[in-house]
C-alpha cells in the first residue's frame, strides 16, 4: 500500500505544495508507516488541502486550528503517527497562538509549513511571512510591516525541532520530514514552498540564489541553540536544513496513565456498576 490516491490536486501548475506533497508520502513510507498508521491534519489555504490529496487518515480542519486538532488526535491515539500541515497565513496569523503553545508544550507531532509568503487561496493578500514593501492587493504600495520569522519564533518557543527546508529540493525535504517524524517530540519544519501566482518576489529563483545550506556552514552544531540562533540572524533565516534538536520528554510522556487508555482505547462496554457510580445519585 502507498500514500498516493486518485485525486488530483487543483493547485496551480509549478505550485511549491506538490513537491511538499510527495515528500510527505516518500518520507512516510521510508519510515515504515502504512496509511492507518498516519494522521494528517490540515487547517486552511491552498496547502489546507494536502490532507485531502494523500493515503492516510484526514483531517481537513479550521484556518489556524490545525494543531489544536493535531493535538487532540494525538492525545486520543498515540499509536498514530501525527502530521499536522497548513501555510504561513494560518500558521502564523491565526493560528500563532496554537503554534507557540504547541511548540512548548512538545507534543510528538511534527507541524509542516508551507511558507509562500503570501494568502494565495484568497487570491495574493500580505501575510504575517511577507517582507517589509511586498505589494499585493492587500499593501498597494507595499508592506510597512516586518515578516515574523518563524524559526527564530521556534527556537524561544521551546521547539525541541526546528527545521527549514525548501520545497524543490525534495531529497532534503524528505529526510528533514522523515527525522521530523522519528524525533520524540514537537518538530516544526518551515518549507518555502513558492506561491507562482501571487509571489513574484521569492520565486524559486530568488530561493536558489539566497538559500545557504546548514551542511555547508563549517562546524554548524545543532544541538547548541545560541549558534542556531546567532546563524540564523546572519543569514536573515534563509538557511536550509536541521536547525536546532534537542530530547526533552513529549507531554504525553508525562500525562499521568496516558500509556494505559488513551481515549481510543477504552473499553466501549459500560460496567454497569461504574455507570450506577456515574449516574446513580441522579436516579
Ligand atoms: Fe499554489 Fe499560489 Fe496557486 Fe495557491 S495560488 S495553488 S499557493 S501557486
Ligand atoms: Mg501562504
Amino acid at each position: 500500500k502507498d500514500f498516493r490516491n486518485n485525486v488530483k490536486p487543483n493547485w496551480c501548475p509549478g505550485c511549491g505544495d506538490f513537491s511538499v506533497q510527495s515528500a510527505i508520502q516518500r518520507a512516510a513510507a521510508n519510515v515504515g508507516l502504512t496509511p492507518e498508521d498516519l494522521a494528517l491534519v490540515s487547517g486552511i489555504g491552498c496547502s489546507g488541502r494536502i490532507s485531502g490529496y494523500i493515503n492516510s487518515y484526514g483531517f481537513h480542519g479550521t484556518h489556524g486550528r490545525a494543531l489544536p486538532i493535531a493535538q487532540g488526535v494525538k492525545m486520543a491515539n498515540r499509536d498514530l503517527t501525527v502530521v499536522a500541515a497548513g501555510g504561513d497565513g494560518d500558521g502564523f496569523a491565526i493560528g500563532i497562538g496554537h503554534t507557540i503553545h504547541a511548540m512548548r508544550r512538545n507534543m510528538d507531532i511534527t507541524y509542516i509549513v508551507m511558507d509562500n509568503q503570501v494568502y494565495g487561496l484568497t487570491k495574493g493578500q500580505t501575510s504575517p511571512r511577507s517582507d517589509d514593501g511586498f505589494v499585493t492587493s492587500s499593501t498597494p504600495d507595499g508592506s510597512i510591516e516586518q515578516a515574523l520569522p518563524p524559526m527564530e519564533t521556534a527556537l524561544m518557543s521551546g521547539a525541541t525541532f526546528v527545521a527549514q527546508s525548501f520545497s524543490t529540493e525534495i531529497k532534503e525535504l524528505t529526510a528533514t520530514i522523515e527525522a521530523g517524524i522519528q524525533h520524540k517530540g514537537f518538530s516544526i519544519i518551515n518549507v518555502f514552498s513558492p506561491c507562482v501566482t501571487y509571489n513574484k518576489v521569492n520565486t524559486y529563483d530568488w530561493f536558489k540564489e539566497n538559500l545557504t545550506k546548514l551542511s555547508d556552514i563549517e562546524g554548524y552544531d545543532n544541538t547548541n541553540r545560541t549558534q542556531a540562533m546567532t546563524t540564523l540572524m546572519e543569514h536573515n533565516s534563509l538557511v536550509t536544513g536541521i536547525i536546532y534538536q534537542e530530547d526533552r520528554p513529549a507531554y504525553e510522556d508525562m500525562v499521568k496513565g496516558y500509556d494505559e487508555k488513551p481515549l481510543a482505547h477504552q473499553d466501549l462496554a459500560l460496567d454497569p456498576d461504574y455507570f450506577e457510580s456515574l449516574v446513580g445519585e441522579f436516579m
